[in-house]
C-alpha cells in the first residue's frame, strides 16, 4: 500500500493500523445495547432521532432508551423508502422512511417509541413526516441564522418544549440539575473523542478513519459513562504507543452524511488504495466533536448555545462559517487532500459543493469530489478516480520533498506545497 515518508517524497510499502482487537469492547457493548433497544422487555420508551443537532443529555435525563438512527446503505431498505418519495430525494432519506415501514422494515427502528427530528434539510424533513404514519414523531425546527441572538432565543424554546415531549414520553419530570450532570457527563466524552481524534494527527496516526468512525458509532448508542470509561482506557492506552512508521498519504472527507452502513469509500481509501483518512467534516465523525456545551448557567439556554456552535453543517448560515472549519482542521490534521463526497440529491451538500471547492482550491488544498448513492454499483469508478487523486498527492509531496532538498544545498528558503500547485 502507498504511503508517503515524512522526508523524501518516495513511496513505501507499510500497512496501515486498524484497532482489531481494541475495538471488541465498544463493538460488543453497542451490539448489547442495540439486542436491548429491541428485545429487552423492560417498560423503558425507546426514542430514536435522526440528527446531530439533537441533544442526547435531555433523552438520558428522562432515563429513556435512545439512539441516533443512522444505519443506512442498503439499497434494499432505500427502495421500499421510495415507494412514498420521488426518486429525486437523497438515498439516505429514502433509508430512514424504508427502515420504518411496517412489515418489511429493519427491527431496531420498528422498535423506537417516539421518533425525534429537528429540521435540518427539505429531504429530513419530508422523511420525518412520511414515517409520522408508522411511529410517533414530533419536528423541531433548528434557526438557520445561528448568530443572531433571536435564533438562540428561539432555539431554546425549542429545546424547552424537547424537554416537555421527552418528559411525557417517560413519564417523568426533568430538572435543571439533572440536565446540567448530563451536560457534563456528554462534555467529557466529547472531549474524549476529541483528543483520540487528535492522535490522528501524528504522522503516522494509531487509528484509522474507519476506527474513528466505530467509535463516534459507539456515542449514538451507548450511556456517557460507558463511553467515558472506554475512549478514556483506549486513550490512555493509544496516546502511550510510540510514532513510528511511514507517513501515509493523508485525506480529509468532506460532505453530506456517512451512515452507519456506508462506510465502503472509506475501506476502499483505507483498505484497498492505501491511504489514511486522518479527519471527518461531516456529521457522523468528528463535526459534532469539535465544540462542548457550556457548563454553567441556565443549562436550556447552554444546550441551545452548545448545539447552535458546534460546528456548522451546509444548511445553516452563513455558509462561510461552514467552510472556515474545514479548512482549519484540513491544517490543523495535516491533510494532503480533500475528498468532498455528497449524496446524490442531497439538496444542502450538493448546491454548497461548488463554494466548499473553490475555498479549498484557494487554499491551495488538492480537492477530489464525488458523488455516491447506495446502489454500490460505482466501485470501479471510485477507485480509479481515488486513486488517481493519490497519485496527484503523492506526486506533489514528491516535488515538495525534492524542492525542500535542493533548497537547501543551495541555502534557499524552501517551496511550500502550494507554490508547487
Ligand atoms: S443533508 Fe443531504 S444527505 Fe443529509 S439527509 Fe439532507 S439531503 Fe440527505
Amino acid at each position: 500500500m502507498p504511503n508517503i515518508p515524512a522526508g523524501d517524497g518516495r513511496l513505501q510499502n507499510d500497512d496501515a493500523p486498524q484497532l482489531g482487537a481494541d475495538l471488541v469492547p465498544i463493538r460488543a457493548l453497542i451490539e448489547a445495547e442495540r439486542k436491548a433497544f429491541v428485545e429487552a422487555p423492560d417498560d423503558i420508551k425507546r426514542a430514536g432521532y435522526f440528527c446531530a443537532y439533537t441533544p442526547p443529555e435531555l433523552l438520558n435525563a428522562a432515563g429513556l432508551r435512545h439512539a441516533r438512527l443512522f444505519k443506512a446503505g442498503d439499497p434494499r431498505t432505500v427502495s421500499q423508502g421510495e415507494r412514498y418519495t420521488q426518486s429525486v430525494f437523497c438515498d439516505f432519506s429514502k433509508s430512514c422512511i424504508g427502515a420504518f415501514e411496517p412489515g418489511s422494515g429493519d427491527p431496531f427502528y420498528r422498535a423506537v417509541d417516539k421518533l425525534y427530528n429537528f429540521h435540518t434539510c427539505a429531504s429530513m424533513k419530508r422523511a420525518s413526516e412520511v414515517i409520522e404514519q408508522f411511529v410517533p414523531t414530533t419536528l423541531f425546527n433548528l434557526p438557520r441564522l445561528r448568530s443572531e441572538a433571536a435564533s438562540r432565543r428561539y432555539f431554546r424554546d425549542e429545546i424547552i418544549r424537547f424537554r416537555d415531549d421527552v418528559a411525557a414520553l417517560a413519564g417523568r419530570a426533568i430538572t435543571e440539575d439533572d440536565v446540567r450532570a448530563q451536560i457534563v457527563r456528554y462534555n467529557k466524552a466529547r472531549r474524549l473523542l476529541k483528543n483520540l481524534s487528535e492522535l490522528r494527527k501524528r504522522p503516522n496516526p494509531p487509528l484509522s478513519g474507519l476506527d474513528f468512525l466505530e467509535l463516534v458509532r459507539g456515542y449514538y448508542y451507548l450511556p456517557p459513562e460507558t463511553l467515558i470509561d472506554v475512549y478514556g482506557k483506549l486513550h490512555r492506552k493509544l496516546s502511550r504507543l510510540r510514532d513510528t512508521g511511514a507517513r501515509p498519504v493523508r485525506l480529509m472527507i468532506s460532505g453530506s452524511i456517512m451512515a452507519e452502513g456506508d462506510r465502503r469509500l472509506v475501506a476502499l481509501i483505507e483498505q484497498e488504495i492505501g491511504a489514511r483518512v486522518v479527519v471527518e467534516d461531516h456529521c457522523t465523525g468528528l463535526r459534532p466533536f469539535v465544540h462542548t456545551v457550556p457548563e454553567g448557567g441556565d443549562p436550556f439556554q447552554a444546550l441551545a448555545d452548545g448545539y447552535l456552535d458546534q460546528a456548522p453543517c451546509a444548511r445553516m448560515k452563513p455558509l462561510e462559517d461552514s467552510l472556515e472549519l474545514p479548512a482549519a482542521l484540513a491544517e490543523e490534521y495535516g491533510a494532503d487532500g480533500l475528498v468532498y463526497v455528497y449524496l446524490k440529491f442531497c439538496a444542502c451538500y450538493g448546491i454548497t459543493r461548488s463554494a466548499f471547492v473553490g475555498h479549498f482550491q484557494q487554499l491551495g488544498i488538492p480537492v477530489l469530489e464525488l458523488s455516491s448513492d447506495y446502489s454500490h454499483s460505482d466501485h470501479g469508478q471510485l477507485k480509479t478516480r481515488i486513486e488517481a487523486f493519490i497519485e496527484i498527492l503523492t506526486d506533489l509531496r514528491s516535488e515538495a520533498a525534492a524542492g525542500t532538498a535542493l533548497a537547501s544545498r543551495h541555502g534557499d528558503s524552501p517551496r511550500t506545497e502550494e507554490q508547487l500547485q
